[in-house]
Order: C-alpha cells, then sequence, then structure tokens
C-alpha cells in the first residue's frame, strides 16, 4: 500500500500553480488550539519516545515537501500509534505503511499528509469530507482535525468496527463511520467540500462526482495495483478539472462488502 514511485515538489493549491517556485501559503496561521485527544502511552519512556519520534516524522514530511502548517498540526497531534496492534505501535511513527489486518494496511504518513492537503487545496478548513476505505481509521482521524464532519465508508465490518472504537477511545466525536461499499459514496449525508478514495478504482465512481458540492475538491488513485496514479478533480459549474499528483500504490477498491 501507498509507496510513492513519483518524485514530489511541494503540493500547491491545485488552482494556485502556475508559479511552482513560490508556494502560495494561504494558510500559515494554525487553527487556534489543537483539539485535545485522549493519548494513550503504553509506559511513560515508551510515551517520551513516540513523541519525539513523532515530531520527527513531522520535520521529516515537512522535508519531502508538505507546505500546510494546519496538515503538520494535524499530522503532529494524532496518535498513530493508537492505529496499531502493540506488536507494531514501536514503528508508528516511522513514514511507511504497516499492516492492520485483513490484507489492509494503515496508510503511509506523507500519503496521509499529501492527500489531506490537495483536498483542502488552499482553502483552511472544509465543512463536511467523505472518506472511502476507513481501514483502521488513522485519516479519517487525521481529517477531523481540519473538517467539521467527516463521513468515512469501509467495507469490512471488523474494520469499519474497530476504527469507530479507535476513534471514539481517542475523544474523536466528528467522524461518522459506515460499514457499506463506497463505490456508493454517502449519498444521505451530499454534498461534500471534499471526497478522498484511499483504495484504487480502475476509475472513479461517477456516484462519487456527484456528491460533490459545486467548489469542492475528489483525491483519489486509479488504475492497476503496480501503476497507479494520484490525482485531483476540482468540481466547477459541473465541469471537473484534473490534476496529475503523484504515482502511488494502494490497495485495489473491492465491490460488496464483508460482514
Ligand atoms: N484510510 C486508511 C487506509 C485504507 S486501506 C488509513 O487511514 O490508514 C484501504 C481500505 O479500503 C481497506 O480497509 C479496504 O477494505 C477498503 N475498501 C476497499 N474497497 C472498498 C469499498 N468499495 N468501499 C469501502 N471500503 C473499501
Amino acid at each position: 500500500d501507498y509507496k510513492v514511485t513519483g518524485v514530489q515538489t511541494c503540493a500547491l493549491p491545485i488552482s494556485g500553480r502556475s508559479d511552482p517556485a513560490r508556494p502560495t501559503r494561504t494558510d500559515t496561521r494554525l487553527a487556534a488550539e489543537p483539539r485535545r485527544m485522549n493519548v494513550t502511552m503504553s509506559e511513560s519512556a515508551g510515551g517520551f519516545v513516540s513523541r519525539r519520534a513523532q515530531r520527527r516524522l513531522v520535520d521529516r514530511l515537512r522535508d519531502r515537501g508538505i507546505c500546510s502548517e494546519r496538515v503538520l498540526a494535524a499530522i503532529a497531534s494524532v496518535p498513530r500509534h493508537q492505529f496499531l496492534e502493540e506488536a507494531l505501535q514501536s514503528r508508528a511513527y516511522e513514514d511507511t505503511a504497516l499492516p492492520i489486518g485483513y490484507q489492509q494496511t494503515i496508510s503511509q504518513p506523507y500519503i496521509v499528509a499529501l492527500m489531506t492537503e490537495c483536498l483542502l487545496n488552499g482553502r483552511p478548513r472544509l465543512r463536511t469530507a467523505l472518506e472511502i476505505g476507513t481501514g483502521c481509521g488513522y485519516q479519517a482521524a487525521v481529517l477531523s482535525q481540519v473538517v467539521d464532519r467527516v463521513f468515512t465508508v469501509e467495507r469490512i465490518a471488523p474494520l469499519a468496527r474497530r476504527a469507530q472504537t479507535t476513534l471514539a477511545e481517542l475523544g474523536i466525536h466528528n467522524v461518522a463511520v459506515r460499514h457499506a461499499d463506497g463505490r456508493e459514496g454517502w449519498s444521505a449525508k451530499r454534498p461534500f467540500d471534499g471526497i478522498m478514495l484511499t483504495a484504487a478504482p480502475d476509475s472513479v465512481p461517477q456516484a462519487l462526482f456527484s456528491q460533490l458540492r459545486d467548489g469542492g475538491v475528489l483525491v483519489a488513485p486509479e488504475g492497476d495495483t503496480g501503476a497507479q496514479r494520484l490525482s485531483s478533480w476540482i468540481l466547477k459549474d459541473g465541469k471537473t478539472q484534473k490534476q496529475f499528483i503523484a504515482d502511488v500504490s494502494f490497495v485495489p477498491m473491492l465491490s460488496g462488502v464483508k460482514s
């Protein structure tokens, strides 16, 4: 899952990319107070290492070209180790995807940050966002810091349940998890300011574009395993403008649900 193979530059707001040498920083003002989370550290020494490792991860993401201070603050505020089984928690702040069971993975932090930045597209904050492919819930937790209400859909029931539990334990109450086939989106909650796919379809289902608000952004990988392209689409007056972001490697988007 999620190995970036393309060369990355600073992810700029899509609408403002005419001069890539000069990043447009529209969001340097940080959210006033990061939301407090119920962080559990298994032991105090380990906790200390975790926090240091987490700060180093944020520095690394900045070095790799993540510009949005809001996104970096969101990564800094979500305890990634709490989305992992205990045996893997010591590796939580490596910039790598890790297994979560059911042949699925937790996304690589760099990709989570990059996709979040592209979804915001220079907007300070979104009212609503839809994620397809909850997995362990880490990306949803990061989104919860920059979006008022997050909706996320997972096709594997035990993963959806576990994500819900983890988010509740962290005191994150603005994320709704649904067990369903995400290719249909979540039409009762439309329209969304942003839609993000964290599993790759051959091409983005039309149903998802129809749930995007005018001016909204959809970020998704498309294509076969091994040759996927991450892109973003801006919807303007019924037309979408597509922009390539990076070559990536995600798990495939599958149809139907698994109990
Ligand atoms: N967003 C996760 C990583 C997701 S891994 C994170 O934060 O780490 C991709 C997830 O997409 C898997 O859990 C997989 O079961 C799910 N998935 C695949 N096809 C899907 C579909 N049609 N609808 C909903 N979820 C789907």
